[in-house]
């Protein structure tokens, strides 16, 4: 299979290309198809390396209006590491239709992230859990238009103590969002979510 199979738009297509990436990897082939034709909540059991970022990005990507300088999508990762390269992985797939993206996280001072935001209005925030609670509680992160959030290694968030704050901000979400969510593991906590926070989701392992 091609991406070109999987009615991404020509811009994210295009982009791919420039990348090297030629087939998707099996996440990739079942996730991206099932997310860009139905509106539904997603929990996705793939690890690492799989190439589960791409998995959500394109999908995610290709729901965004440009046009909108509202946020419309946030993307919760449990390390500034992952945040980072969720970021330039995403900021690669719009080398052809301009999104804005940008990524907020803890252990960096909080004015000029305040800044950017304010001046930057992105259109997908990528952060940390304690972080993006901490600025939606400022003010300054509006989420009420935001359609969709990504949670992704929950467990690894459940593990750090993330986890009632990751409630807190699906709780800030409009209730017309959808939520999609990657974890490795399923432990208890982990389903127990998903039974609270997610709408009859559709489930894909590999
Ligand atoms: P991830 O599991 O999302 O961390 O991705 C693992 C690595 O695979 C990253 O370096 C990606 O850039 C790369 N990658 C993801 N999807 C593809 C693909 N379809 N073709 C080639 N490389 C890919």
């Amino acid at each position: 299979m091609n991406f070109s199979d999987l009615t991404l738009p020509e811009s994210l297509l295009r982009a791919l290309e420039d990348k090297g990436y030629k087939s998707p990897t099996d996440i990739q082939e079942k996730a991206i198809p099932l997310l860009l034709e139905k509106d539904t909540d997603f929990v996705g059991q793939a690890q690492t390396g799989t190439g589960k970022t791409a998995a959500f990005s394109l999908p995610l990507l290709a729901k965004i209006d440009s046009k909108s300088g509202d946020v419309q999508a946030i993307v919760l990762s449990p390390t500034r590491e992952l945040a980072n390269q969720i970021t330039e992985e995403m900021k690669s797939f719009c080398k052809y239709e301009k999104i804005k993206i940008l990524s907020v996280y803890g252990g960096v001072p909080l004015d000029g992230q305040i800044r950017t935001l304010k001046k930057g209005r992105p259109q997908v925030v990528v952060g940390t859990p304690g972080r993006v609670l901490d600025l939606i509680k400022r003010g300054v992160l509006k989420l009420e238009n935001a359609k969709l959030a990504v949670l992704d290694e929950a467990d690894e968030m459940l593990d750090m103590g993330f986890i009632d704050d990751v409630k807190t901000i699906l709780s800030e979400l409009g209730d017309k969002k959808k939520t999609w969510m990657y974890s490795a593991t399923m432990p208890k906590a982990i389903l127990s979510l998903i039974k609270s926070y997610l709408n009859e989701p559709e489930v894909i392992k590999i």
